[in-house]
């Protein structure tokens, strides 16, 4: 398949998929406008005021605050962590449409995913199908519907059951999958002692472990009760793969998100069992962890359905250490974290059993934010009668605060710190002045080049700040310059062949815009009709995607468009002959400041002739720049 099919395919998909309709399936828009465009509370940010807007014509979305932005492709890889290939595979899927053969799992920088996959969705069926019928997993049956499972939530997650055989997979993958592929998602293992492979999880009951789209990648192993083997670990998971990350992957997310997007809250529980318990119990919205602690990507996953996350510890001292542990790592969060650790020492599956949803569910609604709750343990350690006590918990709390990674000098630690001041009644400023001493002095952050910066400075550095993403830095006037060739290329790409002709890739010092404008290029040069639509299909970044969206939107806001209406004649427009000017001043700066350099170096060096020639070079310049018409700098 040539790079145009693929691109062809690329814009099929495209085509045949509404993005209001998918981007309804996991949030709630509302038409404004006529249906002209749709409106929501952004899943990208912490919004209380709709600003994620759906824009039916353009097939693209864009939030007005935190300016996240994208087509259908961007909006999947954003939504279900996943690559360009899975999401153009899913959409394509759910469009019915076939993947040309030639493209499929053989993506460029990606292992072939949908093969491992294959093989980790049969062994599921295999596992599940064996713990239903099979005489050898009576033992398994009795354990787990001792512990209550129902029938129906033993079907939702699909428990299985491997048989007491170290070959039995194995034998029953023969004419299907080779033991390399078995070995390559982990459910088999190599013998060190033979040739040879052994299957994993022998004898243990077995929860399949999801990834956001429902597809088993792993698999959790619990031994049998009464197993008499004493070195058996009690649970086992399926070791990390191609297809399986333990810090990224939450247990039953793809069961919990519908509940998770309507309640706005997540609940996370440490294990599978307190996970399926809490859905069996109705209460949908809980995922648990995977013997990890919370980990940030997790914390960023659930960010996009929650806006509060419960985390549940067991209410032993074990429980309560994770606990305190959890809180610095979160407190700088735009999110609303709180920490519920349960009464009676019981875990969450016990809590259910004994005391139901309904007071289950009024625990977690009244749970302390995370820094309070550690107030609570410290005043409960400390003691809260004596000034002493008072002061010990003070200390402690400011140590914590500190030391919280991203807090300093935000408006939430501002927050933190005076509620804190009321909770242990202590004078405001009394708290703020013994924080500044427990603080250490935080060096002075570097004036950011670019908009204030010398011109020299900006020349000679022409892409400052990489590191913050392009739409959330101010636009220094070398990138002001670049985008707004971008927007006429974006809104009116008949111009292309004039701009082609003055300005080159190297032009553009941004590394984003470039890459957008050698995208902009590559279309042209294989023959393909540009348009909005177009180029942001051939981008597979969502980075950039977002770009495209949001420098789309400035053109449209400039009325560019009305400005630079389709050519008819082959003058050039004033509005992009003043941009060609600017750029050749550009370059023409860039060619001096190197000319100067090379001066410094010659004149080093005594070369006299070297030095005569640079000097009229630099006259020449400065002669040229005197008698051209200034462009229109706004
Ligand atoms: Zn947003």
């Amino acid at each position: 398949m040539s790079a145009n099919d693929w691109s062809e395919f690329k814009e099929i998909v495209r085509t045949q998929t509404d993005l209001v309709s998918l981007v309804s399936e996991s949030m709630t828009l509302t038409p404004m406008r006529g249906g002209s465009e749709f409106k929501g509370l952004c899943p990208f940010h912490d919004d209380h005021n709709p600003s994620f807007c759906v824009y039916p014509d353009r097939q693209s979305y864009r939030c007005w605050v935190c300016d996240e932005g994208g087509d259908c492709f961007s909006w999947v890889m954003k939504t279900e962590s996943v690559g360009f290939r899975e999401a153009l595979e899913s959409l394509a899927r759910r469009a019915n449409l076939e993947i040309p053969k030639s493209q499929r799992g053989n993506g460029q920088n990606e292992p072939p995913k949908t093969g491992l996959l294959e093989v980790l969705q049969w062994a599921d069926n295999e596992f599940h199908q064996c713990f239903l019928r099979s005489p050898e997993a009576a033992a398994a049956r009795d354990y787990i519907l001792g512990r209550g499972f129902s029938e129906e939530i033993i079907n939702q997650f699909r428990i299985g059951y491997h048989p007491n055989d170290w070959e039995w997979l194995q034998n029953r993958a023969k004419g299907r999958f080779t033991p390399q592929q078995l070995l390559s998602v982990k459910l088999v293992g190599e013998s060190e002692r033979r040739p040879g492979y052994y299957d994993n999880f022998v004898d243990r009951v077995l929860f399949p472990i999801r990834d956001a789209q429902g597809r088993p990648v792993a698999f959790g192993g619990r031994i049998l009760p009464g197993n008499s083997n004493p070195n058996l670990a009690k649970y086992w998971n399926s070791p990390e793969s191609a297809v399986f990350t333990k810090s990224k992957l939450l247990y039953g997310l793809d069961a919990a998100r519908p509940s998770i997007n309507k309640s706005k809250t997540a609940v996370v529980v440490e294990g599978y069992t307190d996970c399926i318990i809490a859905h069996q119990h109705g209460v949908r919205n809980v995922v648990g962890t995977l013997g990890t602690s919370l980990t940030e990507t997790h914390v960023g996953n659930l960010k996009r359905f929650a806006n509060r996350v419960v985390l549940i510890f067991d209410g032993d001292t074990a429980g309560r250490n994770a606990a305190g542990r959890a809180v610095p790592k979160f407190l700088a969060q735009s999110l609303d974290l709180r920490i519920l650790t349960l009464p009676e020492e019981l875990d969450p599956a016990d809590y259910l059993e004994q005391h139901g949803a309904e007071a289950f569910g009024k625990l977690i609604e009244t749970a302390p934010e995370g820094w309070e709750f550690q107030l609570d343990a410290e005043l409960e350690r400390n003691g809260s009668h004596t000034m002493d006590g008072v002061h010990r918990t003070l200390d402690a709390m400011l140590t914590l605060i500190k030391s919280s990674p991203g807090l300093a000098g935000t408006s939430r630690e501002d927050v933190i710190l005076s509620k804190l001041s009321q909770r242990l009644g202590l004078q405001e400023h009394v708290v703020r002045q013994h924080y500044q001493k427990i603080r250490r002095p935080v060096p002075q952050k570097r004036q950011p080049s670019g908009e204030n910066g010398s011109n020299q400075e900006q020349l000679t550095n022409p892409t400052p700040q990489q590191e913050v993403h392009f739409l959330k830095r101010k636009h220094s006037k070398n990138e002001r310059l670049e985008c707004e060739l971008l927007e006429i290329l974006l809104s009116v790409p008949e111009w292309i062949g004039a701009i082609r002709q003055e300005v080159g890739a190297s032009d553009f010092w941004t590394t984003e815009l470039r890459a957008v404008l050698e995208i902009c290029f590559d279309a042209l040069e294989e023959g393909e009709e540009l348009s909005f639509e177009r180029i942001i299909t051939r981008i597979e970044e969502p980075s950039l995607k977002s770009i495209v969206v949001w420098l789309e939107d400035q053109a449209k806001r400039k009325q560019i468009p009305d400005l630079l209406r389709t050519p008819a004649s082959d003058i050039t427009p004033k509005l992009l002959d003043d941009l060609f000017e600017q750029f050749r001043m550009r370059r023409e700066q860039l060619t001096q400041i190197q000319l100067k350099g090379e001066l410094a170096r010659t004149s080093q060096e005594g070369n006299v002739q070297d030095d005569d020639a640079l000097l009229r070079k630099i006259t020449d310049y400065h002669r040229k720049r005197a008698t051209r018409r200034k462009p229109n700098d706004d």
